[in-house]
């Protein structure tokens, strides 16, 4: 590859047009996207890694054949039958905010965008769920519900720039998720289509019995085993009160601790975030307090006022106890109005080398895990950027969020580096029991660590994978299932 490879597959590159006219028979020629330029803005999503490679000229996967834009499940079906019959890939799009490059084609690919799939079906509000269609985007969904007087709890940061659908494909979390759960514990039902163009619907009913959970096989699957084009979720009423408390802890582990024990006392506030050293410091520069006691904690609390007024005094005697003490709120706003901001666009515009790895840990392994792989990361590169917070926690333990950040320097000098850091990190993280991913998925670039990750289990996925999809059509090469004939190998082509 050198820094003329778009301008190279551009030259190259060739439309099928009797492909583009088959698909456009079944939605439209309109709904069929061909021109190179068009394709080319699907090429990537917001893997950091395909960012560095574009920001240099190159890009990371390949150019999809075409892009096929369907507006509901029927054209879904008709699109699979066909992909199916002509033997061609195909790649379920969100809106590409997927940060490990679950959507990247690899060479061959259509791409099914579902954006058109983009309304509410229905609000029960008896069963207190909603059916909506599953290319809404996030931030136009919570909108709408809001404006019904309910949310869906799930608000990733990424809202603006996501898909329903793929908040489900990915098994996301929200910030919101210590109290109303990450998407699989939102998620009540979900129409899909299969790969063999078999429609798949699961019935939007509280609870069931009947065997493994069909729903959890397409939660988290990464458009490998089927496309979902709707989904049935809880709503909650939006709250009457909504607090925030700034918290001040002696140290790491007294933060911890407390939000271990909150947890454990079966308190739920709506968000628990503690910061490390780096990124507490970043936060609370010119507060007095914080230099006795330098380590951060966010909490808020929803509900109704009586509900809000206890669960608050609890945690905070819980805190207190750990040497946690009340500040002032600047912490709390700065990260309410910034919520949903996308912080790595600026340091990929300045040149640096930013990236964000999540894992999950237990309690009991979280502060070795921690140091572990703080003091590997700074050996690696000692001038990096490595700051930390805990962001989604449980009664067993937290996601643990990493910001990793090179400064400028040559892409053949960074690459390795940064390539060495996922490596020590995602095996640091095996090594202390934890898991690889915390709620970013896996789609591509986690493929070298889900065996580690999965044991026996990588193969049961795969035996799943080859029974549904026998012709390997759906988004194969993701989530560390096998990959397509000559399918590009990002690292090395
Ligand atoms: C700044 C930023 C902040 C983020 N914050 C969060 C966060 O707080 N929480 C969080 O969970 N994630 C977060 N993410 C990651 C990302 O936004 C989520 O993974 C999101 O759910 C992806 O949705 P999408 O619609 O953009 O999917 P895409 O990126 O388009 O696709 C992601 C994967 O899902 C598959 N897919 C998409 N739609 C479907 C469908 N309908 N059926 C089957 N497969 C499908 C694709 O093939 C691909 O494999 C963040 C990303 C960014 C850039």
């Amino acid at each position: 590859m050198t820094a003329t490879t778009i301008a190279g597959v551009r030259d190259t590159d060739r439309v099928d047009e009797d492909l583009a006219s088959a698909f456009g028979a079944v939605i439209g020629q309109a709904n069929v996207l061909t021109s190179f330029d068009q394709r080319l803005g699907y090429s990537r999503d917001r893997l950091p890694f395909a960012v560095f490679r574009e920001r240099a000229g190159e890009i990371a996967g390949a150019v999809p054949r075409l892009v096929v834009r369907p507006a509901n499940q029927d054209e879904i079906v008709r699109i699979v039958q066909l992909a199916k019959a002509r033997n061609v890939p195909v790649i379920p799009y969100g809106n590409g905010s997927g940060v490990l490059g679950g959507a990247i084609p690899l060479g061959g690919e259509i791409m099914v965008d579902t954006r058109r799939l983009d309304k509410i079906v229905s609000i029960n509000p008896t069963d207190a769920v909603v059916t909506v269609q599953a290319g809404m985007n996030g931030a136009d969904f919570e909108q709408q519900l809001n404006e019904a007087g309910y949310t869906s709890g799930h608000l990733p940061q990424s809202i603006e720039i996501s898909t329903v659908g793929g908040w489900l494909a990915c098994r996301g979390g929200g910030q919101l998720s210590s109290r109303y759960g990450k998407i699989e514990d939102i998620v009540v039902g979900l129409k899909a289509v299969l790969p063999d163009g078999t429609p798949l619907e699961v019935r939007p009913v509280a609870r069931r019995s009947v065997g493994p959970s069909i729903r959890d096989l397409m939660i988290g699957s990464e458009g490998t085993l089927g496309i979902i084009t709707e989904a049935t979720l809880r709503i909650f009423k939006m709250p009457a009160v909504e607090r925030g408390v700034v918290l001040a802890f002696p140290s790491l582990q007294a933060a911890l601790d407390s939000a271990r024990l909150i947890m454990q006392a079966e308190l739920r506030p709506t968000i628990v975030r503690l910061y490390d050293r780096v990124e507490s410091d970043e936060r609370t520069k010119d507060i007095a307090l914080f230099k006795t006691k330098p380590f951060l904690a966010v909490l808020q609390f929803c509900g109704s006022e009586p509900m809000v007024t206890a669960e608050q005094s609890m945690a905070l005697e819980i805190a207190a106890a750990q040497g946690g003490e009340v500040g002032p709120s600047g912490p709390y706003e700065h990260w309410k109005q910034n919520r949903y901001v996308a912080y790595s666009q600026k340091w990929h515009d300045a040149g640096y080398f930013n990236d964000t790895i999540e894992v999950t840990g237990n309690w009991s392994t979280i502060p070795a895990m921690y140091d572990a792989i703080g003091n590997a990361v700074r050996a690696i590169y000692p001038g990096i950027h490595f700051g930390a917070h805990w962001s989604h926690v449980y009664p067993e333990g937290a996601c643990q969020y990493m910001t990793v950040r090179l400064p400028p320097m040559p892409d053949d000098q960074a690459l390795p580096i940064h390539q060495k850091l996922w490596d020590t990190v995602q095996q640091l993280t095996l090594d202390h029991g934890g898991s690889i991913a915390h709620h970013h998925g896996a789609g591509l670039f986690r493929n070298p660590w889900m065996k580690r990750e999965l044991g026996a289990g990588l193969a049961v996925l795969q035996s799943i994978k080859d029974a549904l999809d026998p012709g390997n059509l759906f988004n194969p090469g993701k989530i560390g299932l096998r990959a397509g004939p000559n399918a590009k190998d990002i690292r090395r082509d």
